[in-house]
């Protein structure tokens, strides 16, 4: 089990992670990315997936790096 995490904060709303990962990411009424599915945690939106999937590819090309994989 993998979690990946937003940290919505620095997110700058390039729209980079929903164009290489839109099964998990989309953008948001507010400007921002959102993990779909994930909870709030803090400052940040968490999930839990079993196959961390294309958000391999969406920490990758995210500029400002606010998305990890735990
Ligand atoms: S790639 Fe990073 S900065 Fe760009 S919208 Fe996604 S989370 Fe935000």
């Amino acid at each position: 089990m993998s979690k990946v995490i937003h940290e919505k904060e620095k997110c700058i709303g390039c729209g980079a992670c929903a164009a290489v990962c839109p099964d998990f990411w989309e953008m948001a009424d507010d400007g921002k990315a959102h993990l779909k599915g994930s909870k709030k945690s803090g400052d940040n939106f968490e999930l839990s997936v079993d196959d961390v999937g294309c958000n391999e590819d969406a920490a990758n090309t995210c500029p400002v790096q606010c998305i990890k994989i735990e």
